[in-house]
C-alpha cells in the first residue's frame, strides 16, 4: 500500500511512496524502489505501482486449457488472459489478443484499485 514516509524528528514528509510491509519492517516496492523521490499523494504512488505491474510484472500470452470466456472489453469469447503477479498478490483479466496488451489492461482496470477488483 502507499505510505507516507516520516521526517528524521518522525513528522510527516508529504511524500508517499508504494511500499509492502511484513514483520521485519516496511520497505518501497515497485519503481518506488529504483531511485523514486516520492509522490505528493497515495493515489500517484499506486499508479506509480500499478505501472511497474504493467511494465514488469504481468504476462500477457496466458491461454486458458479449457474454457473460452468473454474479453472484458469487447465480449468477443476468447482463451486468452493476462496475469498480473506481484509474488504476493496475482490478478487475472480475461483480454481477447486484441485487447491483451498494456493499453487493454489500462481499459479495463484504469488504476490499482481496479485492477484489485476486476482482476479475480
Ligand atoms: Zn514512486
Ligand atoms: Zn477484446
Amino acid at each position: 500500500m502507499a505510505r507516507q514516509t516520516m521526517t528524521d524528528d518522525g513528522k510527516p514528509s508529504g511524500k508517499y511512496f508504494y511500499t509492502y510491509a511484513d514483520r521485519d519492517g516496511t520497505m518501497a516496492i515497485g519503481y518506488c524502489q529504483e531511485g523514486c523521490n516520492g509522490h505528493a499523494t497515495s493515489k500517484e504512488a499506486c499508479d506509480h505501482y500499478y505501472q511497474y505491474l504493467l511494465d514488469k510484472m504481468t504476462r500477457y500470452d496466458c491461454r486458458a486449457e479449457d474454457a473460452l470466456k468473454k474479453c472484458l472489453i469487447c465480449k468477443q469469447w476468447t482463451d486468452r488472459y493476462i496475469l498480473t503477479d506481484d509474488g504476493a498478490f496475482s490478478y487475472q483479466i480475461t483480454l481477447c489478443d486484441r485487447h491483451a496488451n498494456t493499453q487493454g489492461v489500462m481499459m479495463a482496470a484504469k488504476d490499482l484499485d481496479e485492477l484489485m477488483r476486476v482482476g479475480q
